[in-house]
């Protein structure tokens, strides 16, 4: 095994206060919030009193500051443990961000602290019915009136949309604009207008509330616009390489979890009087996955020290985060068939992680989507002859 060299003492420390808290306070309700669709909002509040929600959020904000090596450590736990609920990751790794670097003083002191503390649940909100990957084509408007902004339009398929309390609108200013007629806006849900649809039923992550957020007059306040009008597009596109890095690293994690419950598992079932792990076919398999995972593991560690140092690139990220996800779900399926029929079987972490693992390659940007990226990035634009 290639020794992994980015965690001090203190990161590690801050994993085993995170794994602590996945064995004890999430695992035993996992099951409950998969039944309900959504968790208890106890578990935000507790998981802020922790110092474990928004940790990258400086002091000043009620914040610890930390790197986003806090944050992997957060990612890897939580897929460690096989969770089918929790959305922390889009509201303290992807909202709160935008809050942080495009959002006024007064909208920072007035969102981070409760956003740290899990008083308040964040989300972001750029997906339509009619629109997703084609993110420049979205139709929800805002329409300027006097020093408020009126909203108009719906969304759908938000991650923490059931229970949050403000969400990141992404919004046309410009509807005859594409990218450059987009902005984003925080609005929070006392605002008249902004309504949430019931947690929609999926066939995986099923603890995590997913919800249609519908928006009608909203009048926002012209300060919770983030940055300035028009630039919309400019800030979602930097902030997208630290999200599908985030996606990446859940990934790789869910791969060796999935590999190691595998390799327990063929040791300790027999068949034809022979371990399941004796097969030939058996240890080979097992091998290459292993190797694979080596090396995802080394490129998203690699990708970690970039983003760090504020060099990870948007064709980079999309690697990261379409191969990774594709390594994922060849591994769920692959451990899942080595369990046989107990693999099917609810109970087993397998079952879990493989109906978890197929969102992977949809959101954050389709697989094809980074392909795209990427295909961009080597001098294959399509627009070019
Ligand atoms: C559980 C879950 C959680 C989500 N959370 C959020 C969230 O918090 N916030 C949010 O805004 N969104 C969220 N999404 C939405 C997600 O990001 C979108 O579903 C995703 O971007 C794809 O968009 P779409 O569903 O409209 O598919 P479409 O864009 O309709 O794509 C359909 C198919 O066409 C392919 N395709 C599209 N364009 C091209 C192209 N140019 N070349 C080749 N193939 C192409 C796609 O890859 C896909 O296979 C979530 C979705 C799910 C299911």
């Amino acid at each position: 095994m290639i020794p992994r060299t980015l965690f001090t003492a203190e990161h590690e420390t801050f994993r085993n206060t995170v794994s602590r808290f996945m064995k004890e306070q999430v695992i035993p309700n996992d099951d409950k919030w998969q039944n309900q669709g959504y968790v208890d909002k106890e578990i935000w509040q507790l998981a802020g009193k922790l110092g474990l929600l928004c940790v990258g959020i400086p002091e000043e904000y009620g914040g610890a500051g930390a790197d986003k090596l806090s944050s992997m450590i957060l990612i890897e736990e939580q897929a460690k443990a096989n969770i089918s609920s929790l959305g922390f990751g889009v509201h303290s790794d992807i909202t709160a961000p935008y809050l942080l670097n495009y959002g006024s003083k007064s909208l920072k002191q007035k969102y981070l602290p409760k956003m740290v503390s899990g008083e308040m649940i964040g989300a972001i909100a750029m997906t339509e019915p009619s629109t997703g990957s084609d993110l420049q084509s979205i139709q929800t408007t805002a329409r300027r009136a006097g020093s408020n902004y009126i909203l108009n339009g719906s969304k759908t398929f938000i991650t923490n949309g059931w229970n949050c309390d403000l969400v990141i609108v992404v919004a046309k200013t410009d509807l005859a604009k594409r990218a450059k007629g987009t902005s984003l806006f925080v609005v929070d849900t006392s605002m008249e207008g902004f309504t949430k649809g019931k947690p929609l039923k999926k066939m995986g992550l099923k603890g995590q509330d997913t919800a249609e957020l519908f928006f009608q007059n909203v009048s926002v306040p012209q300060e919770n616009i983030l940055g300035h009008e028009n630039d919309g597009f400019i800030y979602l596109m930097q902030e997208l390489p630290w999200e599908r890095l985030q996606i990446a690293i859940g990934a790789v994690a869910k791969s060796r979890a999935a590999l190691d419950w595998t390799i327990a598992y063929v040791q300790d079932r027999s068949v034809f009087g022979k371990q399941v792990g004796e097969f030939q076919t058996t240890r080979f398999r097992l091998a290459e996955l292993s190797t694979e995972i080596q090396i995802a593991q080394v490129f998203i560690d690699r990708c970690m020290e970039l983003i760090q140092a504020n060099q990870l690139d948007v064709e980079t990220a999309s690697m990261a985060k379409y191969w990774t996800t594709d390594l994922e779900n060849k591994v769920v399926d692959e451990c899942l068939q080595l369990h046989g029929g107990y693999g099917y079987m609810w109970e087993y972490p397998i079952s879990r992680a493989y109906v978890d693992a197929r969102i992977q390659k949809i959101y954050g940007g389709t697989n094809e989507i980074m392909k795209e990226l990427i295909s961009r990035s080597i001098g294959l634009g399509v627009n070019k002859k």
